[in-house]
């Protein structure tokens, strides 16, 4: 095809384009060029990818395994819980820990995991949890033969959401979560305009699809929609001693 007919076509495109394609959108396309439909800018961003679930090379890596320095306690004091082995374990009573960092959209890599040695039943074995924005909770609890309410099981929006399947690992086992997290909108008069919107993974496994987030986390109640900007993550001291590490967050 000469040049002067390409663009001719390309012009009756832009031109007739959106018609066409409400007309007979099949009938009217197949004598397109295929380059027609090609898109070309902007061109993705080259990002490195890490090796297994190491971090990438845009990531912020909130616990690399060596100390807790991106987090801080509620008084905004030093976390208190244990480094030990890579991992960073709850100490029971010095409550949950929160990043110094505030995040919107995001995309949250996560290793987790439950005491080897049992103890307790329903939400009360191997209990902490994961708050986006420093109010909506991805359980974290130790399903593995544990039987709870399923929308307060692990790899649930606790409260709201139950996972869509049960992919724990064994007590002692690490366990992932990777999660796709877009935030709410609120406009200027402090209104819900969208709701967030949640995916997780579980040991790479989907346990929420594209899910709704209804509102904050409430243990009693029902979710509440106050406006908020960005927000630290929280990770949950319900006084069981669950370990993390490899954590890492891509802002979207
Ligand atoms: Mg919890």
């Amino acid at each position: 095809m000469k040049n002067r007919e390409l663009l001719s076509l390309l012009c009756c495109f832009l031109l007739q384009g959106t018609l066409l394609s409400q007309i007979a959108p099949q009938k009217s396309t197949e004598k397109w060029p295929p380059e027609l439909t090609e898109v070309w800018e902007p061109e993705p961003v080259v990002v490195s990818p890490g090796q297994s679930t190491t971090a990438p090379s845009d990531a912020i890596v909130l616990f690399d395994g060596t100390n807790t320095g991106e987090w801080i306690h509620k008084d905004g004091s030093p976390c208190k819980w244990t480094v030990q082995d890579g991992a960073m374990t709850v100490a029971a009573g010095t409550g949950s820990i929160f990043t110094k960092r505030t995040f919107g959209d995001c995309q949250l890599h996560i290793e987790w995991r439950t005491p080897a040695e049992v103890k307790g039943e329903g939400q009360g074995r191997g209990n902490s949890g994961i708050f986006l924005q420093n109010r909506y909770e991805v359980q974290v609890l130790d399903n593995y033969g544990n039987r709870t309410y399923s929308n307060g099981q692990a790899g649930s929006i606790y409260k709201q959401s139950m996972p869509l399947v049960n992919a724990c690992r064994p007590p002692g086992e690490w366990q992932t979560y990777d999660i796709i997290f877009t935030a709410p909108r609120f406009n200027a008069g402090g209104m819900k305009t969208s709701s967030g919107q949640i995916t997780v993974l579980q040991n790479g496994v989907l346990v929420q699809n594209h899910t709704r987030i209804l509102g904050t986390t409430e243990y009693i109640g029902l979710p509440r929609n106050e406006a908020h900007e960005k927000a630290p993550l929280q990770l949950q001291d319900h006084g069981n001693p669950v370990s993390y590490r490899n954590i890492w967050i891509r802002e979207l």
